[in-house]
């Protein structure tokens, strides 16, 4: 019997969450528990961007601290050993030939992929292999490419996707209030989510909130990953809808058991 994974969505937010007792940090930990363990996770992050499609080929990727000094030095010294996968990236790399995918050895796990990763396998016993997000492309090439990925999940592998609907980072500076395009926007993603409509959501530059909500291509479009690797029909579960002044930390998942 094979297992099909599912395919995530998460809001990341702050690299605190990968320390603090967060809701967004137990939402993780517990989608984690509501389906078989995967074989390997496919993890797309905001915080690989490259020119050009590239899959991590390193057999013991290293934890990489992308954030500023301003983080305690608890989050530096935080270390996710979870293995590599080199024979799926060379899976992966075949593939996604048509997008021009090429093996890297450069990166290693990034705060958006572990921050997340050690919430839901703590003990990093299951392999990784990251794919980046390249830059210059657009809503439509990052939903074909995951398509494309999209049948690796019947041999066990999820698809992980991690930035936020609602990513402004002056907002979460600026004010302590949340703004109405917070909840606003993140409803129209959701909304659409939940009626099966991605060219809307690939449509989401022309929302009235977009410029405001979503400023930064990098955290939204690992949305289109998600959306892109789902099976048709396969319903959409909602998961950490949870507001913070400029960002929202809302997940969603195809293929949950039901
Ligand atoms: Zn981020």
């Amino acid at each position: 019997m094979s297992t099909t994974a599912p395919a995530l969505f998460v809001g990341h937010g702050s690299p605190m969450n990968a320390i603090e007792d967060t809701p967004a940090a137990r939402g993780w930990a517990e989608i984690a528990r509501r389906f078989p363990k995967p074989r390997a996770v496919i993890a797309i992050s905001a915080h690989w961007t490259t020119a050009g499609v590239r899959v991590m080929s390193d057999a013991h990727p290293r934890t990489i601290h992308d954030f500023g000094r301003g983080f305690p030095q608890a989050l530096f010294e935080i270390q996710y050993p979870a293995p590599g996968d080199p024979t799926l990236a060379r899976q992966i790399v075949e593939k996604l030939a048509d997008f021009g995918a090429q093996l890297d050895a450069s990166w290693g796990f990034d705060h958006g992929a572990w921050s997340v990763l050690r919430r839901m396998y703590p003990d990093a016993d299951v392999p990784i292999v990251q794919v980046s997000l390249a830059v210059d492309q657009s809503p439509q090439f990052h939903f074909a490419l995951a398509r494309a990925l999209a049948p690796l999940r019947d041999e066990n592998v999820l698809v992980l996707a991690a930035g936020n609907i609602v990513h402004n980072l002056s907002a979460f500076f600026r004010t302590k209030t949340l703004e109405p395009w917070v909840q606003r926007f993140d409803r129209f993603v959701t909304d659409a989510a939940e009626r099966g409509d991605p060219a809307a959501i690939l449509r989401y530059a022309s929302h009235p909130d977009a410029a405001e909500a979503a400023p930064d291509w990098d955290h939204f479009f690992p949305v289109f990953y998600a959306l892109g690797a789902r099976r048709r029909e396969e319903p959409v579960s909602i998961f950490n809808q949870h507001y913070e002044p400029g960002i929202s930390m809302t997940a969603f998942a195809y293929g949950l058991p039901q």
